[in-house]
Formats: structure tokens, C-alpha cells, sequence
């Protein structure tokens, strides 16, 4: 016989494991209610070519990553390795640009197929943020602040927010030949990978995880050389915004996105805590990515955090399960069936229950019922049912001091309000 495992870098959330998860989510939504932004659902499965455009095929995502596979109608598809070109796309396809600036949330989960690590997973989950048609610095800072109020929300004091500037697509020509123009000089000592890039999209040299090439990068010129004195000043006003907000950022010049379509703001937030997967979110303006996805000319900011990551960051912080407010023990034909009516009942007026289902003996039954951690027992046996009587035992009493309490079934207000007390 075979035993079925998981594929690899793809992880079951256990249920001792969605409570966190949950609490997470629903903080994140909360907080995305209070900014004011609108949740978007995209299916979990697109053409390859809307990712291949829209994320570029020069990217490890594109060239490495994705899980594609040809479906029975001769198409190319691809599971999302990411959110924004699903969203981006799915604002094209439902007018919903001719409405006015969106600001839009997504979450769920994402696919690729990477080398599987700590904090680096091949299905993974990601929520994110993007805006619509908002171009002004001011959206930059909001965007950013979102993810770092939230953060901190959660309670993660310790991360770093790190900033950096592309300019415009003019300034990145003019930096791009500057950068080709220096790396030729090292053209020996690049790696493979290096080299295509040089080719593709240089700017994504500097994004090198390769300790040997980061070190030749050390002199190479940064982007800050290559800025018009209006991308300057909007950079400056980025940082007045943020320091005005009390957001403390650093500027790490090799923070880049090496795509056309890419321009102005980008940014990381960071923890020491990660090891070598240290970003938790990432993101930035992307003005040109609508246009190159067949829609208007929109201006665009985002970002993306990993849920994963921040819920290693979390460490037991929210582990805490939620116990049932009832274990309800019974035994005997009818006592059985009433048990199951009371459960209902119990459930509609809001009570967590727990029914034993295991017709088993009343002292194992207890046992369980202690084992749950449940406030209260409620004891229905033969006695009881023919009464038309419950037995009532808070469990977090010590037994001297027990005191068992009859009542009849049907009276659901009283019992309910010996629950409560
Ligand atoms: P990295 O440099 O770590 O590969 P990235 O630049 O590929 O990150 P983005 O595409 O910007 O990541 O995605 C945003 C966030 O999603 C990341 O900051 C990270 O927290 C998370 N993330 C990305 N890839 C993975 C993965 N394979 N497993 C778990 N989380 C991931
Ligand atoms: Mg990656």
C-alpha cells in the first residue's frame, strides 16, 4: 500500500495550526476594513502569458518558478506564483478602472516551485494590497504605512522598513547603461545567471543572492546617480511623509525591480529573526503594469506580505485554542437522541459544545470531558432522559467542591443562564 505524503514544499495546515492562522486573517481583515480597502477574489489559475507579461519573463519567477501545465483545451495555464497580474488583469476585464481609483486587498495562496527552506515554501500564502489610479507620494506613504501599522498591530516591533527609489522609465535608461557600461569590466568574474541578466534586465544583478558578486557590486553605480532632479525630490518627499508619520526606513540603494514597468517607490520590511527568507513584505509603484497588460494608462502601488514568514515571526503568540463552553456526556437510546437536540439548541444560543458520540462508559466519558478543557458538563443518562432532566458539573471546579445542578431539558432559558454564571 502507499502512503500518500504531501508533495514537496507544500505543507498541511494542521488543526492545532489554524487557529493562528485564522486570528491572522481576521486581523488583517479588520485592519484592511479600517483603511477602507475592498477585498478581490481572483481564480487560482491563469494563462501562463498573463504572468509571463506581467511579471517578465527575465524574472526567476517566469524563467524557474512557475507550475504550468497545458489543460485539455491545448491552453497554457499557469497556478498563480503571485497575486497583483491576477488583480491587475481582473480590473481590466470588469471596467472596474472606469470607476474611479481602487483600493483593493487579496489573499490566498500562491505556487513556486522553488527550492524548499525555512520560510520557503513551493504553495505558500501571501496577503496583499494594491491601488489603483492614485499617484501621488501621499498613496506611496499610505500604502506603506498600511503594511507597517499592521505589522506592528499584530505585534512585530522588531522590523525594519527599507526604501529605495527606481525613478522613471527615462532614468532607468539612462542608469541601465551606466550599470552594463560598469559590468563589463567584471564580465569574467559574473556567474551564469549574472550574465543573462546583464543581457536581459541588469538591474536585477544587484537583487543577487551570490555573496562573491554582491561584493564586486560594492562600487558599481546605484540608481541615485541616474535620478532627474523631479524623481529626487519626490524620493524626498517620500521620506518627509514618513518621518512626519513617525515610520522609522532606512535606503538600501540596491533595492531594485529591474522591469520596465516598475518606477519610483520600492520598498521591503525586513526582520533579523528570518535568516536568509528576511522579507516579510515587499512592494512598490508600478505605473506601467497596466498599460503593458492591454489596460489604460493607470498609475499603481502594492505590496505583498508572506504569511508564512509572519506567523514565524509570531512564534506562539496566538496559539492559544479556543476550548468548548459544553461536553455534553450521555449514554442510552433516548438519552442519546435528547443529547443531540440539546446540542443543538446549546449551539444556536451561541454555546461552543462538544457532544460524545462514543456511547461509551460515563467515568471514560468523563475523562474526555476533562481532556477537552470544556467550562461545564452536561450529564444525560437513562435517570435523567426519563426526568426530562439534565445534570449540570462545571468542570474547572475542584471536585469538593462540585456541585452538580438538575434542571429540566427543555427549560433551554434557565439552563443557559446557569452557563453564563
Ligand atoms: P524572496 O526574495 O524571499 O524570494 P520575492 O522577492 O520572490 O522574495 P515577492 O514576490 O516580493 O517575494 O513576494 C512577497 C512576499 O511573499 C515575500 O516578501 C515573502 O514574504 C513571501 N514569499 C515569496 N516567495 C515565497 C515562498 N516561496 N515561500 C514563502 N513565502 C514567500
Ligand atoms: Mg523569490
Amino acid at each position: 500500500m502507499t502512503n500518500f505524503r504531501t508533495l514537496r514544499g507544500m505543507n498541511d495546515i494542521l488543526p492545532s495550526q489554524t487557529e493562528r492562522w485564522q486570528k491572522v486573517e481576521a486581523l488583517a481583515r479588520d485592519h484592511f476594513a479600517r483603511a477602507g480597502l475592498k477585498e478581490i477574489r481572483t481564480p487560482l489559475l491563469e494563462l501562463t502569458e498573463l504572468f509571463s507579461r506581467g511579471i517578465g519573463e527575465g524574472t526567476d519567477v517566469v524563467g524557474k518558478e512557475m507550475y504550468s501545465f497545458v489543460d485539455r483545451g491545448d491552453r497554457s495555464c499557469t497556478l498563480r506564483p503571485e497575486g497583483t497580474a491576477s488583480v491587475v488583469r481582473s480590473v481590466i476585464q470588469n471596467g472596474l478602472l472606469k470607476q474611479g481609483s481602487q483600493r483593493l486587498w487579496y489573499g490566498g495562496p500562491m505556487f513556486r516551485y522553488e527550492r524548499p527552506q525555512a520560510g520557503r515554501q513551493r504553495q505558500f500564502h501571501q496577503i496583499g494590497v494594491e491601488f489603483f489610479g492614485l499617484s501621488s507620494v501621499r498613496s506611496d506613504a499610505e500604502i506603506i504605512s498600511i503594511a507597517w501599522d499592521f505589522l506592528k498591530d499584530i505585534g512585530l516591533n522588531d522590523l525594519t522598513l527599507e526604501i529605495n527609489t527606481l525613478g522613471t522609465f527615462d532614468d532607468r535608461k539612462i542608469y541601465r547603461e551606466k550599470l552594463t557600461n560598469w559590468l563589463e569590466k567584471y564580465k569574467d568574474s559574473l556567474d551564469d545567471n549574472s550574465l543573462i541578466q546583464m543581457k536581459n534586465n541588469p538591474l536585477r544583478i544587484l537583487d543577487t543572492k551570490n555573496p562573491d558578486i554582491k561584493n564586486i557590486l560594492n562600487d558599481a553605480p546605484m540608481i541615485d546617480s541616474s535620478l532627474s532632479i523631479d524623481s529626487k525630490n519626490r524620493f524626498l518627499r517620500l521620506q518627509d511623509i514618513l518621518q512626519s508619520l513617525s515610520i522609522p526606513f532606512c535606503i538600501n540603494k540596491s533595492l531594485v525591480r529591474g522591469l520596465d514597468y516598475y518606477c519610483h517607490t520600492a520598498f521591503e520590511i525586513t526582520s533579523n529573526q528570518l535568516g536568509a527568507q528576511a522579507t516579510v513584505c515587499g512592494g512598490g509603484r508600478y505605473d506601467g503594469l497596466v498599460e503593458q497588460l492591454g489596460g489604460p494608462t493607470t498609475p499603481s502601488v502594492g505590496w505583498a506580505i508572506g504569511m508564512e514568514r509572519l506567523l514565524i515571526l509570531l512564534g506562539e503568540k496566538f496559539s492559544n485554542i479556543i476550548y468548548p463552553d459544553v461536553y455534553l456526556i450521555n449514554k442510552g437510546e433516548k438519552a442519546e437522541v435528547e443529547a443531540l437536540y440539546l446540542a443543538r439548541s446549546l449551539r444556536e444560543a451561541n454555546f461552543k459544545v462538544e457532544l460524545d458520540n462514543s456511547g461509551s462508559n460515563f467515568s471514560k466519558q468523563f475523562k474526555r470531558a476533562d481532556k477537552s478543557c470544556a467550562t461545564w458538563a452536561i450529564v444525560i443518562g437513562e435517570e435523567e432522559s426519563k426526568n426530562g432532566q439534565v445534570k449540570i458539573k462545571k468542570l474547572t471546579q475542584s471536585s469538593a467542591n462540585t456541585n452538580e445542578i438538575f434542571t429540566n431539558i427543555y427549560d433551554l432559558e434557565k439552563l443557559t443562564r446557569l452557563l453564563v454564571s
